[in-house]
This record gives C-alpha cells, structure tokens and sequence, in this order.
C-alpha cells in the first residue's frame, strides 16, 4: 500500500510501525488467540498494559511517583470541563491565558463552574504571537490554565514556566515533542490523537496532592480522584486507543526525546525557512520564538493560488496541508511521526509550485 505524507493536524501521522503492531494486535493479541478488540478491560493482559504505560509517561517526562497518570473519555474538551468541575469552586477565581481557539474554549467552558480572570491574551492580534507571560500572578488563584501548542495559529510555549499557584497545562498538540519542564506542572493533559496515539483517550497526568484539592462533589466519571482510585478503568476503558497509545510511548522512547527534539527542530527549521523564502507565501507567525515546532501555519499571498497549491500537493500524494477553517491559508502539522522525508517533499513541492508560477 502506498502511504500518503500525512500533514493532518489530528488525528496526526503515525509511525508505520505503530500502525503494523496495533494492525497486528487487531487479528491477534501476543498470540493470546484473542483480538485487543476482545479482551477484557478488567484482565490482566490490560492492567499490563496501563502499568507499563504509566512508567513510560513518568519516565518521559521525568517525573517520580509523586504523579498520577490517567487515561480518560472525552478528548480535550472534557478536560476543558474537569479541571474547573474539579479544581474552581463557585466563588473561585481561575486565571486563564488566551492564545487561541482552544485556550478560548476553556475559558468559556470554565465559566459554567466558576470565575475566570484572562491573565494574559493575544486574541487582538488575532493569536499570531504570543502575549507576554503575567508577571505576577495572584496567589489566590485557584489555578493558571495554559496550552502549551496553539495547533490552530502555530504559536508555542518552548517552556514550562514556574508559577506560584498550580498550573495545568493542555499539551495536547506537542506533549513529548522536546524535552521540558513538565514538574513544572501540577497537571497536564494531552487527547492522544497527536503525539500520543489515537483518538479515542485523553493522558492526564497530575500531582497526587492535586486530587486532594477537588472544590465539588461530582459523579465518579468527572472525578479525578476517583478516576486515580479505579486506575482508569472505572468503566469500560478504550482498550485499544489506550494500547496505542502503549505503542506509541515504547516507539517514542526508542526513538528517545533528544532525537526526537533534535528532528523536530530540523523539519520546523526546513519549512519555516521555505515558506520565508517562497515568493507565494506568508508566514502567519512573525517572531521567531513564538513559531510552533508542531504546527507551521501560512496563508497564500494570492488568496487565489490557495486551491490549485492544494491540488498540486494532492497530485504529489501530499495531504492534511488545509488551515482550519477559522483562520483558512495553510497548516502543516509536523508530529513526532512525520519525517524529515516527507517535510523535504513539501518543501520540494512548495519550491516546484513556485517555479510553475513563474513560467
Ligand atoms: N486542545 C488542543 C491544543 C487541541 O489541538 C485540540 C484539538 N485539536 C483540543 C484541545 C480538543 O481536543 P478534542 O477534539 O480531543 O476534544
């Protein structure tokens, strides 16, 4: 079968080798005669399964014990709902930092459980650059609620800053892609569909002390303390998006996070500099230190070019290069599992197409 270049900006390329064994495990579970469709979720096939992928989130990401790894329903947006639900009481004040579409959700789902203060925002430069990081930040908070990858604008927190009041984090579009601070949180989450697998689950990491703090009484499925208690499997858990996940943890281990860093810089690196150098193009994020290694999101400087690049990328078996409908141009999302081969074929395709302009 011959594969496309996949540049969707989620559900995200992954490995062939990732997609073979989980192929694999559909037919056959380690020879277990039956499919990982079949087994149960309460079984010791798949307690193995969900321990061995809590080490390697902890080892990853370099923390101890001392945090909970759970596997939860609901993709992004659920988490969205959770932590207020559970960490920001009626009179409560959270402060949220406004980058894009996704962080704006939060904000507004937040709002249904408690206060929100924006503490920072560049939703008036249509989240092309980063707002600055607050200086101060009230100690009263209940927490600062941040996404570390805007996947729609193509801006990106290179680090985890410190701050004096618990910070969560929606990594959901560049967890493992660079070594970070993630202690820095006091809790992260990722929908997997990107760098941690198939959708379908959502990885929610979180200091044990964190689930202590739960501000209302909640029914046990949007209860993180009680999600920890059941070791993610309080009811029927997506057994399979979660051993894909499993997958793609040992497949990034392999690969380890400094190679991985290191490759992502290097794709980044070849089209930023591609799309600065093309006549056709504009990049939509100026200042370099806020440019996403995950998402490189340009527009047509003639809008009407935008189709026939499209359909020039599709003829070269290139896809998901679309920008999201709100913003429109261009999107290509570089995840762990796209190579610096196929981001050299876009390249090669953005350079081709411009030369065909000029004849
Ligand atoms: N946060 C970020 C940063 C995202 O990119 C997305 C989806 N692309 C979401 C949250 C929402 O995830 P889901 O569709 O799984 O709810």
């Amino acid at each position: 079968m011959s594969r496309k270049l996949n540049f969707n900006a989620g559900p995200g390329a992954l490995p062939d080798e990732v997609l073979q064994q989980a192929a694999n495990a559909v037919i056959d579970y380690n020879n277990s005669g039956l499919s990982i469709l079949e087994i149960s979720h309460r079984g010791n096939a798949f307690a193995a399964i969900i321990e061995e992928s809590k080490q390697l989130v902890r080892e990853l990401c370099e923390l101890g014990d001392d945090y909970e790894v759970l596997w939860l329903h609901g993709g992004g947006r659920l988490q969205f709902c959770m932590v207020p639900m559970n960490f920001l009481g009626d009179d409560d004040i959270a402060g949220y930092i406004d980058t894009d579409h996704w962080s704006h959700a939060a904000i507004e789902y937040a709002q249904y459980y408690g206060n929100v203060q924006v503490l920072a925002s560049s939703k008036e430069n249509n989240y092309n650059r980063l707002p600055l990081w607050p200086e101060k930040i009230a100690v009263d908070l209940s927490y600062v609620h941040f996404t570390s990858n805007n996947t729609i604008y193509g801006t990106q927190w290179h680090s985890v800053p410190e701050c004096n009041v618990p910070l969560v984090a929606d990594m959901s579009s560049d967890i493992f892609c660079s070594r970070r601070d993630y202690k820095h949180c006091d809790m992260f989450y990722a929908a997997a569909q990107k760098n941690a697998g198939a959708a379908g689950v959502t990885l929610v990491v979180i200091r044990k002390d964190m689930l202590e703090r739960g501000r209302r009484k909640l029914p046990s499925m949007l209860d993180y303390k009680a999600q920890a208690k059941e070791n993610s499997v309080l009811n029927t858990s997506p057994v399979f998006a979660i051993y894909t996940s499993l997958l793609m943890l040992r497949w990034t281990k392999n690969r380890g996070i400094d190679a991985i860093e290191k490759e992502n810089k290097l794709k980044a690196d070849l089209l930023y500099k591609e799309v600065e150098r093309n006549s056709l193009f504009n990049l939509y994020v100026e200042k370099k230190e806020d440019r996403s290694l995950m998402n490189v999101c340009f527009t047509a400087i003639d809008p009407g070019t935008e189709k026939s690049f499209l359909k020039f990328c599709d003829d070269r078996n290139i896809t998901g290069v679309k920008g999201h409908r709100s913003i429109g141009g261009f999107r290509v999302s570089l995840y762990n599992a796209v190579t610096v081969r196929a981001t050299k074929a876009l390249a090669e395709a953005m350079k081709e197409f411009e030369q065909s302009k000029d004849n």
